[in-house]
């Protein structure tokens, strides 16, 4: 075999996206040539390839190699391609004898496999990065394919049903695999450490009508502003919102991860949906993805999971402005000079704030100091699309030291339960939660009687509702109803979702 082809994957956004490795080995002066648009990473990448088939016992073979990554137009920064390059010359120098392969004809086992890792010096295999990532792609575009991976990106991997992964420790046990000598053995997934509990809602004392509201937000999947002065608990319910949601599926638990880079996702991966609480200060960047090298931003590690905004007028205009289209699609785009990254952003939105810049304004034992301006100004910079967006905007009152000697509160265990019901029926009734009912759908679940009708009606005229928030209010009205065990919504179910749509002032 003087050509040799080998399939690998690069690394794009949160996706992989299939590259063939060509190897050709011809006559002539002594070359290595690597194509396709190289970084400087896979140019480095010769140096080791090199030096790791000397390592291990096998000849650099003394002719032109040319290696093509293809297509050429796909991003490859990274090291990963170390193994398929290494074997690709081992193959095409006819130094590793596959059975059953003859000629230019590659055998058909290897047409199943995807390789990537990268070298040390020594021959060596290193990580092959992402490998969750690279994993659920495979998956996806060849269901039953044979992944060979360095042993400690492989027991990630193996943990992604559907596929055959081999752990290799260096690139000779590959090539005595191929050859047939020695066959690599199947990834152990690696052990996945005891996660915590989520904190629970009995530890909020009093605020039953934000407890409420919490319940209603987590039932039907909704997005939600809190509203009150510092210390009446906005912080404490937002992180309660992820134990009182239904657990991840196995698949939106691996994809999360994947996009979290394993690195605090022991919780994700045991089904629980993420938490993300990115500071006010944070760059568009962190916030929405991006930078030279791009990576996913809080909204895509919040996937599946919670975006929990605290003091949400202090962030930067622009940041907020960009989270319209997450919200809408559940993807966001990051464009670069070449191409462009899309990473998967379907979160959940939680914001709060103070009602004015120094957050006493209506409290009962302390004055704002706030001029009128000063309040409008730091309400109108949250623009009028976002607000359209928020599903429930409630108002929490001051908390006094009161509510200390009340009882504790409902636990999470049973409002979990309740949400995972009323989250059944909606996916029997519409296949969605309700917060992403659309266009005509919206009029055939929440249809009203005539005096649900009136009532929002003349709601929304008072409110100065545009279309969209009249939507909001129908969807939350019909998620209240689903709490309620009712099949059509009512009057007294558009009345509290009217509850939940406060005037900023
Ligand atoms: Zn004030």
């Amino acid at each position: 075999m003087t050509l040799a082809i080998l399939a690998s994957r690069a690394l794009s956004g949160a996706d992989a996206s299939a590259v063939r490795v060509e190897t050709h080995l011809g006559a002539g002066l002594p070359a290595f040539t690597v194509v396709g648009l190289p970084d400087t990473e896979v140019r480095e990448s010769r140096e080791r390839v090199r030096a790791a088939i000397l390592n291990s016992g096998f000849e650099f073979p003394n002719g032109r190699i040319t290696v093509n990554l293809s297509p050429a137009d796909l991003p490859k920064a990274s090291a990963r391609f170390d193994l398929p390059i290494a074997l690709g010359v081992l193959l095409a120098s006819g130094q590793i004898a596959v059975p059953g392969a003859r000629g230019d004809v590659a055998p058909q086992g290897l047409q199943d496999m995807v390789f990537a890792g990268e070298l040390s010096l020594t021959g060596a295999l290193v990580s092959a990065g992402a490998p969750l990532a690279l994993a659920l792609a495979v998956a996806r575009d060849q269901p039953g394919a044979t992944m060979v991976l360095p042993t400690v990106s492989a027991a990630v991997a193996a943990w992604v049903p559907g596929l055959l992964v081999l752990a290799a420790d260096t690139l000779a046990d590959v090539a005595a695999h191929l050859a047939g000598s020695a066959a690599l053995p199947a990834a152990q997934p690696k052990a996945w450490a005891e996660a915590a509990m989520p904190p629970c809602l009995s530890d909020v004392r009093g605020q039953p009508m934000a407890r409420r509201a919490l319940e209603v937000t987590a039932a039907g999947r909704h997005s939600l502003l809190m509203i009150g002065p510092p210390g009446a608990g906005k912080s404490m319910l937002a992180q309660r919102l992820p134990g009182l949601l239904p657990p991840l599926s196995r698949l939106q638990a691996l994809e999360a991860a994947a996009l979290a880079g394993l690195t605090g996702s022991q919780t994700v991966l045991q089904g629980q949906p993420a938490f993300r609480a990115p500071h006010h200060g944070a760059t568009a960047a962190a916030l929405i993805g991006g930078g030279a090298y791009p990576r996913p931003g809080e909204i895509s590690l919040a996937h599946h999971g919670v975006l929990f905004l605290d003091e949400l007028p202090e962030f930067d205009r622009r940041s907020l402005e960009s989270l319209r289209e997450p919200l809408e699609t559940g993807r966001v785009a990051i464009a670069r000079a070449r191409h462009t990254v899309q990473y998967p952003a379907r979160f959940q939105l939680i914001a709060a704030m103070n009602p004015c810049p120094c957050g006493w304004r209506g409290h009962p034992g302390r004055p704002c100091r706030c001029t009128p301006d000063q309040v409008t100004r730091y309400v109108g910079k949250l623009s009028g699309p976002l607000l359209d967006r928020l599903d429930l905007l409630i108002e929490l009152p001051a908390t006094g030291t009161d509510c200390l000697t009340e009882p504790p509160g409902e636990p999470s265990a049973p409002v979990r339960e309740r949400v995972a019901r009323c989250r059944e029926r909606q996916q029997q009734r519409q296949g969605c939660a309700n917060a992403e009912l659309q266009g005509s759908d919206i009029d055939a679940c929440c249809e009203l009687d005539t005096e649900g009708q009136h009532l929002l009606h003349q709601a929304m005229h008072r409110l100065h509702g545009s279309a969209r928030s009249t939507h909001r209010v129908l969807r939350v009205a019909r998620t209240v109803a689903d709490l309620d065990e009712q099949p059509r919504v009512l009057v007294r179910h558009v009345a509290e979702a009217l509850q939940y749509r406060c005037r900023l002032r």
